[in-house]
């Protein structure tokens, strides 16, 4: 049997969307995934994030004993969120490289490239690390894709400044997105 990470891992140029990063989106679904059917023995050493993501996502038993080999090993710390010192962040690390090389690798379709420059949303980690990693020829594209994300966004907290001055103070939402803008999703320490 296929395990399930595999068959819910969609190819990433079908997630891409207005409103969110691709590569946020696919690593969050594989965060939440791996989680599910996390083994203990694939989880030693982990960040603060990851402590939260196996407690309360990882099947109970698991997690039971992930901390309790962690609370009796007097040796143990908690780790930096890097690849080096979470085990979690290593295995987020590897997914971000093998969706970033196929991102960069859809980016060579035309219609998806302009369409991602007119529409579409990265974030600025990901963007970044897209840019570095795509031909020369093709990373104006991307950057101007980062730029236009990033005035729009200046834009609307202008306004939602704005309006906050008169007192109207909905439309909170967009703070999340500016969050997402600036540091990836929620929970995505990679
Ligand atoms: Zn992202
Ligand atoms: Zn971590």
């Amino acid at each position: 049997m296929k395990p399930e990470t595999e068959t819910e891992r969609l190819p990433i140029t079908t997630i891409v969307t207005r409103t969110s990063c691709p590569i946020c989106v696919a690593l969050r679904e594989f965060q939440n995934s791996w989680a599910k059917h996390l083994l203990p023995r694939e989880c030693r050493q982990f960040c603060n994030t990851h402590a939260w993501v196996v407690a309360n996502s990882a099947p109970a038993e698991s997690a039971a004993t992930i901390f309790l080999r962690a609370i009796r090993d007097h040796e143990w710390k908690p780790g930096r969120p890097s690849p080096e010192h979470c085990d979690f962040c290593k295995r987020m690390n590897e997914e971000k490289e093998a969706r970033l090389n196929e991102f960069v690798k859809g980016l060579q379709d035309e219609k998806l490239r302009k369409w991602l420059h007119d529409y579409g949303m990265v974030c600025s980690r990901h963007g970044r690390e897209v840019v570095a990693k795509l031909p020369e020829n093709l990373r104006d594209s991307m950057q101007e894709l980062m730029a236009r994300s990033s005035n729009e966004m200046a834009e609307t907290l202008r306004n939602f400044l704005q309006r906050g001055k008169k007192g109207n103070h909905s439309g909170g939402g967009i703070l999340g997105h500016a969050a997402e803008l600036l540091v990836a999703l929620r929970g995505i320490e990679i």
